[in-house]
């Protein structure tokens, strides 16, 4: 790494934020990853990097989780320097990531976007699509049921949706391979516009982010904002009152800045009757869970630090989370770990029930995406 020499580009923007900071080390308290490398923000962006600091575990190690931006009293991002860190580096390793391990993202991002893992349908019961469920990669290979069940609802309550089995490519952006990934996300957008789609509603907020920004003639909406609009069944309303378990919460950092996302997750367990306890981490205040950035391959020890961190920021055993990725860091630090949608499609939960584990099997996650396909495409055939 020797003769790495980032941009003119670069190099203006860490002049820009060494002379704002002023040194006050909130934002290190708070990181778990600036602790890890020692880094003080106003030393390591002074202008005038060196070569060691062009170290790509440094970036690549950041959860892109804006902890530090919200702590910052003037408002810096640290995250956003790290994210034009991760271009350098694609820029001068020939459009690769220079991290070993994020060969498993491109091998990720490959079958993300193979046929054998999509599906698009319409909705053939209504007879007509004007809208699309986008359940995205993490939940088609968490539960194949409740990718099902979703859409069911969705087209119950919302005639004419019809849903997308395919990857947004945030993956591939985090890797700051930004060419490959304008030409991944034009696979989903022909996709929206091959169906006439005026409105998309996601299950992940990493989709909900990345389309919200990428695909402005659609009006891209949140999974936990429609649900409160839509109301729930009958049957659903209060079965968490007989529940001997209360809650903790951990909110998904990509969104933290979106209230009516926080409110509209609070008025699905209320509706449900299930307990909360809401902690100083909650919403917009909440940490990342380990899996943000694409830190983890990167930097496994440091992630799995930041999971358990995560976990115990509440003190009750049972979360409930509305990404599956957070589902599954919350599993890792030791939690009993459910996603929202349990709690909506599944009998009620205490502390008998049986929660979800981890599934550590590559092949069989990817077998798991595989049937939420074929859950899609049979309701497609309708
Ligand atoms: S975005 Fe998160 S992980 Fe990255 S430097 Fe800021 S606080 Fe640390
Ligand atoms: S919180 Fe802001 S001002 Fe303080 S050290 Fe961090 S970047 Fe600098």
């Amino acid at each position: 790494m020797g003769n790495f020499v980032y941009s003119d580009i670069f190099n203006k923007k860490a002049k820009e934020f060494s002379e704002s900071c002023i040194n006050c080390k909130l934002c290190v308290r708070e990181c778990e990853m600036l602790n890890n490398f020692k880094i003080s923000p106003k030393d390591f962006f002074n202008g005038d990097i060196e070569p060691i600091n062009a170290d790509p575990s440094i970036p690549y190690s950041c959860n892109t989780c804006e902890t530090c931006k919200k702590m910052c009293p003037k408002g810096l991002s640290i995250e956003d320097l790290f994210v034009e860190m991760r271009k350098e580096h694609i820029k001068n390793n020939r459009g690769k990531s220079p991290i070993k391990g994020h060969k498993s993202i491109e091998f990720h991002q490959t079958f993300s976007f193979s046929k054998i893992f999509n599906v698009t349908i319409p909705d053939t019961k209504a007879g007509y699509t004007k809208r699309v469920f986008i359940p995205g990669c993490s939940l088609s290979s968490y539960s194949p049921e409740l990718v099902g069940k979703t859409l069911e609802y969705l087209q119950e309550r919302l005639p004419g949706t019809g849903a997308i089995l395919k990857c947004c490519g945030k993956p591939t952006l985090s890797l700051g391979q930004e060419e490959k990934f304008h030409e991944r996300y034009s696979e989903l957008q022909a996709e929206l516009d091959k169906l006439g789609v005026e409105e998309v509603i996601t299950a992940c907020q990493n989709c909900y982010i990345t389309m919200s920004q990428f695909s402005p003639n659609q009006k891209v909406r949140s999974l936990w904002t429609v649900i409160p609009e839509l109301g729930l069944y009958d049957e659903m309303k209060g079965k968490g009152k007989i529940s001997n378990i209360t809650f903790g919460i951990h909110d998904a950092c990509p969104t933290r800045n979106n209230f009516d996302i926080h409110e509209g997750i609070r008025w699905i367990i209320n509706e449900l009757g299930y307990r909360l306890e809401e902690t100083e981490y909650s919403r917009e205040n909440t940490r990342c869970c380990g899996f943000g950035g694409m830190a983890v391959p990167a930097n496994p020890e440091l992630s799995k630090r930041v999971m358990k961190s995560s976990g115990e920021k509440s003190e009750k055993d049972y979360i409930i989370t509305y990404c599956a990725s957070c589902r599954e860091a919350m599993t890792i630090a030791e939690k009993k770990s459910l996603h929202i949608l349990n709690l909506m499609f599944n009998d009620s939960y205490n502390t008998t029930s049986r929660v979800p584990g981890l599934n550590k099997n590559l092949i069989k996650n990817w077998m798991i995406r595989y049937k939420s396909k074929q859950v899609l495409k049979a309701k497609g055939k309708l």
